[in-house]
């Protein structure tokens, strides 16, 4: 038996530009900008009122990596819905109020993690802030700015035409002033439009104007296909340059989606672990296995795996073997054959009908010699560098 050193890197893997500044704030027990990594959001879509869904879908959402979780607190009984969801939520809830000012206390006092408001729509909303500002002290409470494109103040949208960056970001930057004013500081700003190019150009200048933890989304971004390219496209610009500390993709799509696509966004951006990547080549008319079949079985047969593991999938023999010899686990495809590769070497070579259990055996078998030779660091991926056998 050989034994094959995975080599995986210790330090955090690279990024492409460091963390903006910003001030920190907390959302319950997760940390909201400065060094606290960018967390990934979404919202519940059951009626608040139905307690028991609500708290199922919010387990699904902690279950796929959600955390933080927003709910929708439109009426007086959504209100009285919000002290056992907060309560019992395994990850901080944040109460969504618009129009009615009233129930931003309530929210606050029911003991939610946090409260989103948006001043475009919630009436008399800056006669409040003083109000607000203090309720939200006395309880540990942090607020989130929430403007948004489609209910602008309307005295902007007079000045501005229509909701420019400029007019979202002069929107965002006098609600945050009103805040400050009463000595309010534990708050994040969203400045959310569905063009990402506006989105991404109103975040750019709201992050020249303060050192305010700045949340990031893509309002009505559309079904999943096109919303997912529009937040990874619109986050990928913002976050390349290190603006944003805390994301939602917003997607016409189960909840349980927006996380999956909001942690490989920031997976992508190493900006957080990556956990299972498939390299798979797109085929081409050198190839000599079905490649698509083959990357969704191998997919589907390690979901749910937390190591760090780069798995090559390619069709053929002619760029296969180099492809497959920089991952931490790949197959080369060709004469009815798989050559398995572990970090660069080839371990076996089996019939093409086994490739794919062989690839998921063997994976798990990596994945349970990493979790033995030091785990994984739910920050910074691998803690160890493990050793690798080869049978
Ligand atoms: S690995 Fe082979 S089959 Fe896949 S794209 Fe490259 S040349 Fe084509």
């Amino acid at each position: 038996m050989t034994s094959i050193s995975l080599g995986m890197p210790a330090a955090p893997p690279p990024v492409l530009a460091p963390r903006r500044k910003t001030r920190q704030i907390k959302v319950g027990s997760v940390g909201v900008g400065s060094d606290s990594p960018i967390s990934v959001q979404s919202m519940t879509t059951t009626p608040t009122t139905d307690i028991n869904a609500t708290l199922q879908q919010i387990a699904e959402l902690t279950a796929s990596g959600c955390d933080i979780v927003r709910v929708a607190c439109p009426s007086a009984d959504d209100a009285e819905a919000l002290p056992i969801i907060a309560k019992k939520s395994q990850i901080p809830v944040i109460a969504d109020i618009h129009f009615q000012p009233k129930y931003v206390f309530a929210a606050i006092e029911a003991g939610c993690a946090a409260v989103r408001v948006n001043p475009g729509n919630i009436r008399k909303f800056d006669d409040q802030i003083k109000e607000i500002a203090q309720a939200a002290k006395d309880h540990g409470v942090s607020i989130r700015i929430g403007v948004n494109a489609g209910s602008l103040d309307p005295r902007l949208m007079e000045k501005y035409g229509k909701a420019t960056p400029e007019a979202l970001v002069e929107s965002a930057v006098w609600e945050a002033s009103l805040f400050e004013e009463h000595d309010f500081h534990d708050f994040k700003i969203s400045v959310k439009h569905n063009d990402p190019v506006v989105m991404v150009r109103a975040y750019e200048l709201l992050a020249e104007r303060g050192d305010w933890p700045l949340h990031l989304g893509v309002t009505e971004a559309g079904p999943a296909f096109q919303g997912t390219i529009k937040s990874a496209t619109a986050f990928g610009a913002l976050l390349s340059k290190g603006i944003g500390d805390t994301i939602r993709v917003s997607l016409s799509a189960p909840p349980v989606e927006e996380i999956k696509v909001g942690n490989q966004i920031l997976q992508s951006l190493n900006l957080r672990p990556r956990k299972l990547e498939i390299v798979s080549c797109p085929s081409c008319g050198r190839a000599q296995v079905d490649v698509y079949t083959l990357a969704e079985q191998v997919t589907a047969g390690l979901e749910g795996m937390e190591v760090p593991l780069r798995v090559a999938v390619m069709g053929c023999v002619v760029n296969g073997p180099g492809e497959a010899r920089e991952a931490d686990l790949g197959v080369a495809s060709g004469n009815g054959k798989g050559q398995i590769f572990v970090k660069g070497q080839v371990i076996k070579t089996v019939p093409e009908d086994q490739i794919v259990e062989t690839l998921i055996e063997e994976a798990m078998r990596i994945a349970e010699e990493t979790e033995e030779a030091g785990g994984i660091d739910g920050q910074n991926g691998v803690k160890g560098s493990p050793v690798v056998s080869v049978s």
